[in-house]
């Protein structure tokens, strides 16, 4: 079994999923006692929220950069970066390593390919749903991401930052949330992509008639399935 790094604490709400997740899927293939070979280097959010916020995305970069190399050279075979909005600095951490990253957006995308759907709404922090890194990723994959007008985006953007990475789920942000996805669904959305690793705490399958995925759900067992294979 290949062990697997993970560059996680952001939040480390949804760190505990992916090593829950990567740890369950293990134990489903390989059964008895197994579980899988984890090296998890967990940051200090506050200070790469704080470099987000001040657009210092190329020192961000550095500090995931280097703590890839540090997973390597702990003896990792691949690097998992636990959330989509850090994928904006996934070349400069890629560049700096042997081994391969494994890009959040690629399960997603195969996962609404076998499922055959052309338009998907976007939901994540303000990056990952008006910048290019992520839905990037998907031009040539024959789906077309739906995103938020910009009152939700900052709705959204707002129910992350300030709830869900501090561990608070409430009711009426997801009573807010299931609304905007309605309407999504009113202007053409087939599914929902839950592109920020905290959303599937508050969004789950029976809040929503539309398909959802889950990214960091996807990322997790993808991560799994690598280090298996
Ligand atoms: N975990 C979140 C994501 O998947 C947001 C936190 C962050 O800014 O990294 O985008």
């Amino acid at each position: 079994m290949k062990k697997i790094g993970l560059i996680g604490g952001m939040s480390w709400e949804s760190t505990t999923e992916y090593y829950r997740i990567i740890n369950e899927t293990v134990r489903e293939t390989l059964g008895e006692l197994h579980s899988a070979e984890i090296i998890l280097y967990s940051v200090d959010f506050y200070t790469i929220e704080q470099l987000q916020h001040e657009g210092k995305w190329e020192e961000a970069g550095r500090v995931l950069a280097d703590i890839a190399v540090k997973l390597e050279r702990a003896g990792a075979d691949l690097i998992v970066i636990c959330t989509n909005t850090m994928h904006k600095v996934a070349r400069q951490v890629e560049d700096a390593i042997g081994i391969p990253l494994l890009h959040i957006a690629e399960p997603t995308i195969q996962a609404i390919g076998a499922r055959k759907l052309e338009r998907v709404l976007l939901l994540g922090t303000r990056y990952t749903m008006v910048e290019d890194f992520y839905k990037g990723r998907y031009v040539g994959s024959g789906v077309e991401l739906q995103t938020p007008d910009d009152a939700d985006v900052e709705t959204v953007n707002q129910i992350i930052f300030e709830e869900l990475c501090l561990g608070v789920i409430r009711e009426d942000s997801r009573a807010k949330m299931l609304a905007m996805i309605e309407k999504a669904g009113e202007k053409g959305a087939q599914g929902v992509v839950l592109g920020c690793t905290e959303l599937e705490l508050l969004i789950r399958e029976q809040d929503v008639a539309l398909p959802i995925f889950k990214t960091a759900e996807l990322h997790a067992k993808y991560a799994a399935k690598e280090a298996l294979r």
